[in-house]
C-alpha cells in the first residue's frame, strides 16, 4: 500500500464537486448583483434564501440538525469560492458557519444544539458579537454586563462592528457576568432577535465589503433565560478564542478568493487591452506581474489548506491559522492593486470590477484579529 499523501491543493472528488458547484452558483446568481449589492449597501433576501438552498449556511451540521454534513475544508471551499466573486458573500458565510455555528457545534447543549441549528440551516442568520466601542484588538475588556435575575440574565451594553447585524435573527452574544473577575467573568449567551431590550443600532457605511452589513447592538436589560449560556458561565473566553481561531482561517480563504477574483478579472482584462499595438499581455513586463501575482496567491492558498487540514486532523493549528491571515490578506492587497494598475485608468472607476476588490481586501488587515495581532500569536510560538 501506498503512503504516499495527496499535495494540499489535491481535492477530494466530493471537495472538488463542491468547490465547482459554489463557484458555478456565484458566477451565475451572484456576479450580476455585485455592483448593485456594493453601491447600496445591501444583500437580498432573495440571494439570501438562495445561498440556504444550496447548503452552504450550514455545511457542518450533522443531518440530523438538517445541515450539509460537510466538513471545516469545505467550508474553507465555500468561502474562498463565492470571495472570487464577491467577498462580501464570502463573510457572510463565513461568519454563519466558522463562527456561529462551529461555536454552537462545540459548546452548545443537546437542548440548544436542537433549538437553534435546524432554524441556522434552514433560514436563520446568525452573527458573532464580540467587540465593543472600547474593546477591539484587547477584546477581554468588554464592558458589556450580564446580571443574574432569577432563571434568567438582564444583558446591558453596546456592540460594535457586528457582522450580519442587519439579517441575523440568532446572536452570539459575549458579557461579563463578574467584571471583578476579569476575564474569567464572561460567558457567551444566545440571544434572539426580538428579545425585550435589544435593539439593532446603526449600521456602518464601509470603504468596502458594503453588502456586508456591519451593525452596532444595543442590549437594555435585555431578558436572556439562563438555558441560553453558550458553554459555561465565565468560560466564554474559551468560546472566544477557540472560534476565532478557526474563524481565521475563514478569513484567508476570504483573502485568497478576493486576491483569485481580481487575478482573473487582471489576466482577462490584459488579454483584451491593446496598446502600442498589441495585447497589454503581450508585453513581458506585464506578464512578470501577474506571474508573481498568480504565484503569491499560490503560497497564500496553501497555507491556508494546510491551517485547515490540520485543524480538521486535530492537530495543533494557532499559529498557521494566524500566518495564513496575516500573509493571505497582505496578498490580497498586492494582488488587488496590480490589478488596479492594470486597468489603468479603468482601474479606477466603478465600471470595472477591480476598484471595488481593492475596497474590499482591506478589511482582511483587520477584523477576526488584526494584522499586529496575527503578529503577537506568531511571535508568542516562536519566542517559546
Ligand atoms: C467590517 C468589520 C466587520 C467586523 N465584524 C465583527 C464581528 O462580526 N464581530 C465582532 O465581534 N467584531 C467584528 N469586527 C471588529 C474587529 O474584529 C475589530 O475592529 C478588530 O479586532 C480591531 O479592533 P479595533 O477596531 O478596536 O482596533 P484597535 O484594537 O483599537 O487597534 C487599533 C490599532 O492598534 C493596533 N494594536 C492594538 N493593540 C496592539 C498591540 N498589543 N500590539 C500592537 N498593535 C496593537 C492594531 O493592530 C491596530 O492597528 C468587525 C470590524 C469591521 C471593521
Amino acid at each position: 500500500m501506498s503512503d504516499r499523501r495527496p499535495a494540499l491543493t489535491t481535492l477530494a472528488e466530493d471537495e472538488r464537486l463542491f468547490r465547482d458547484s459554489v463557484f458555478e452558483f456565484a458566477n451565475r446568481e451572484i456576479r450580476p448583483l455585485v455592483r448593485r449589492m456594493d453601491e447600496d449597501a445591501v444583500m437580498p433576501r432573495q440571494l439570501i434564501d438562495r445561498l440556504f438552498a444550496l447548503g452552504v449556511m450550514a455545511i457542518e451540521v450533522d443531518d440530523v440538525h438538517g445541515g450539509a454534513g460537510g466538513t471545516f475544508f469545505h467550508a474553507v471551499l465555500a468561502v474562498e469560492a463565492l470571495s472570487r466573486v464577491d467577498p462580501s458573500i464570502g463573510v457572510f458565510v463565513d461568519v454563519q458557519n466558522t463562527l456561529v455555528i462551529s461555536a454552537l457545534r462545540r459548546w452548545a447543549s443537546d437542548e440548544l444544539k436542537a433549538t437553534y441549528l435546524p432554524r441556522l440551516a434552514t433560514d436563520t442568520v446568525g452573527a458573532y458579537a464580540l467587540s465593543e466601542a472600547g474593546s477591539g484588538s484587547d477584546a477581554f475588556a468588554l464592558a458589556t454586563r450580564a446580571t443574574a435575575a432569577g432563571d434568567a440574565f438582564l444583558i446591558d451594553g453596546r456592540k460594535l462592528w457586528i457582522t450580519n447585524g442587519n439579517e441575523a435573527d440568532i446572536f452570539i452574544v459575549f458579557a461579563t457576568v463578574n467584571p471583578d473577575a476579569g476575564y474569567r467573568g464572561i460567558t457567551a449567551f444566545i440571544v434572539e432577535r426580538g428579545a425585550p431590550g435589544f435593539t439593532i443600532g446603526k449600521k456602518e457605511d464601509k470603504l468596502g465589503i458594503r453588502a456586508s452589513s456591519t451593525c452596532e447592538l444595543i442590549f437594555e436589560k435585555c431578558r436572556v433565560p439562563g438555558t441560553n449560556v453558550l458553554g459555561e458561565l465565565g468560560k466564554g473566553y474559551k468560546v472566544a478564542i477557540e472560534t476565532l481561531n478557526e474563524g481565521r482561517i475563514g478569513i484567508g480563504a476570504q483573502m485568497i478568493g478576493l486576491a483569485q477574483g481580481a487575478l482573473d478579472h487582471a489576466v482577462h482584462y490584459t488579454k483584451e487591452r491593446h496598446q502600442f499595438g498589441k495585447a497589454i499581455a503581450d508585453f513581458q513586463g506585464v506578464q512578470f506581474q501577474l506571474a508573481r501575482a498568480a504565484t503569491e496567491i499560490e503560497a497564500a492558498r496553501l497555507m491556508v489548506y494546510n491551517a485547515a487540514r490540520l485543524r480538521e486532523a486535530g492537530e495543533p493549528f494557532v499559529t498557521e491559522a494566524a500566518m495564513c491571515k496575516l500573509m493571505s490578506s497582505e496578498i490580497a492587497e498586492r494582488v488587488t492593486s496590480l490589478a488596479v494598475n492594470l486597468f489603468g485608468g479603468y482601474g479606477f472607476v466603478k465600471d470595472y470590477p477591480v476598484e471595488k476588490l481593492f475596497r474590499d481586501a482591506k478589511i482582511g488587515q483587520i477584523y477576526e484579529g488584526t494584522s499586529n495581532l496575527q503578529l503577537q500569536t506568531i511571535a508568542k510560538q516562536i519566542m517559546g
